[in-house]
């Protein structure tokens, strides 16, 4: 049996886990655990194309882990177990790269919570567990802002007190890092030419949605700062907002800060646009049906990420290639040709039954022969992090 590695994405209440052949990236076996905590706990699996679960007896993230062991026993797949990778959200600056666990990392992981009070203290609760469960397995942290640490620092510092910086860790930090790992490792073997002379922009636009410019295998920018809210129109985070709004929506709406911000994540962007859904697919069809507000979103989030993109092109002073990713750069059609046709002046031209053919699964080129290369590319997160762990563990992969 090949050594696999079990990737894990543990929230504080749901855990998410794949079973990873990190030689060719087949999943013989994933699932997630939800509600954990909670008297409703279940766990679901995917296992040879087909869904199953049940309930959790006991709804801890331990609990979890033990249920995907039995699992694994069950499908004999418990010895390919060979490490386990954790995909962790921020890593601040203390972590550039992925990394194997151990206490001194674990004390890291929740020194970074303050930058992630949502995130990190759930992924130290999978990291516990995980350790519980397989006590002789190497474990290995993979982060998500890891790949923007060589961004310069006239990109990552914001225009305000240097004490701030110093003393806060008030910064750009940059997100999606894994995924734009993958998509631009994969970017070079369809471009054919070497990533160290590649200038590229890779859009990772899923619910949650960000842009960088990625030099020669480096980021070199990014659209997301401090927190996941900057940057791009998202599926119900506003993106980049004049922060004025903070003082005047609290006075308007007599809310306090955290109100405010929860109305900027989660009640916002296409949401808050369309008052429809914060779903790309689902405002497509109604704004094809004439609703005036799904159309209005969708025109927004294209016309935002086009601005971003030739942005982005400022710090690498030329792009070879854009790179579209995540669930609506892999299936919007609709909005990859609005976003191309809003950067022509960039040498940018659409290929259409090329762009509309490249949807659910396919990946390759969507421009023309004599333009700039638009490419989309299917992410795969858990296939960088299965290679990272199964490196860092001295696995042959
Ligand atoms: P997450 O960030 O939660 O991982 P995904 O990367 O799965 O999200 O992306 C979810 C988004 O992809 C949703 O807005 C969804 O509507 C969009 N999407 C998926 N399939 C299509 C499609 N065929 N057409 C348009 N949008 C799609």
């Amino acid at each position: 049996m090949n050594p696999s590695i079990l990737v894990i994405n543990c929230g504080s209440s749901s855990l998410k886990f794949a079973l990873t052949d990190p030689r060719d990236g087949s999943t013989p076996l994933s699932g997630l655990a939800e509600k954990l905590g909670l008297a409703d706990a279940s766990i679901t699996f995917r296992h040879d194309g087909e869904k199953n679960g049940h309930p959790l007896q006991d709804g801890t993230h331990s609990g979890a882990m033990k249920a995907i062991i039995d699992k694994l026993d069950e499908l004999g797949l418990a010895d390919a177990v060979a490490a386990v990778g954790h995909r962790i959200v921020h890593g601040g600056e203390r972590f550039k790269e992925s990394i194997l666990i151990d206490e001194d990392v674990i004390l890291g992981i929740g020194e970074c919570s303050r930058l992630a009070p949502l995130h990190n203290p759930g992924h130290l609760l999978g990291i516990r567990s995980a350790m519980e469960s397989f006590p002789a397995l190497p474990q290995v942290a993979v982060f998500d802002t890891a790949f923007h640490q060589t961004l310069p620092e006239r990109a990552y510092r914001y225009a305000l007190p240097a004490s701030l910086y110093h003393d806060h860790a008030v910064r750009r930090y940059g997100f999606h890092g894994t995924s734009y790992r993958f998509v631009s490792t994969a970017a070079v073997d369809m471009l054919g030419k070497p990533l160290e002379e590649t200038a590229m922009v890779c859009a990772h636009l899923g619910n949650g949605a960000s842009a960088a410019a990625v030099l020669g295998g480096r980021s070199v920018d990014t659209s997301m700062g401090l927190t996941p809210l900057e940057g791009l129109v998202m599926g119900s985070r506003s993106g980049d907002i004049d922060p004025g709004l903070f003082n005047y929506l609290a006075s308007a709406l007599d809310l306090d800060t955290q109100g405010v911000t929860d109305l900027l994540n989660r009640q916002s962007g296409l949401l808050g646009l369309s008052g429809l859904s914060n779903d790309c697919r689902e405002l497509e069809i109604a704004a094809a049906n004439g609703h005036e507000a799904a159309r209005l979103a969708l025109d927004i989030f294209c016309y935002r990420l086009a601005k971003y993109i030739a942005a982005l092109v400022v710090p690498m002073g030329r792009i070879d290639a854009l790179v579209f990713t995540g669930g609506i750069g892999e299936n919007s059609a609709a909005i990859r040709a609005q976003v191309i046709g809003l950067l022509g002046f960039l040498g940018f031209e659409l290929d259409s039954p090329a762009n509309e053919r490249t949807i659910r699964g396919k990946a390759g080129r969507i421009t023309t022969q004599r333009s700039v290369p638009a490419l989309v590319i299917n992410t795969n997160e858990e296939d960088m992090i299965a290679r990272d762990t199964a490196r860092l563990a001295g696995l042959a992969a």
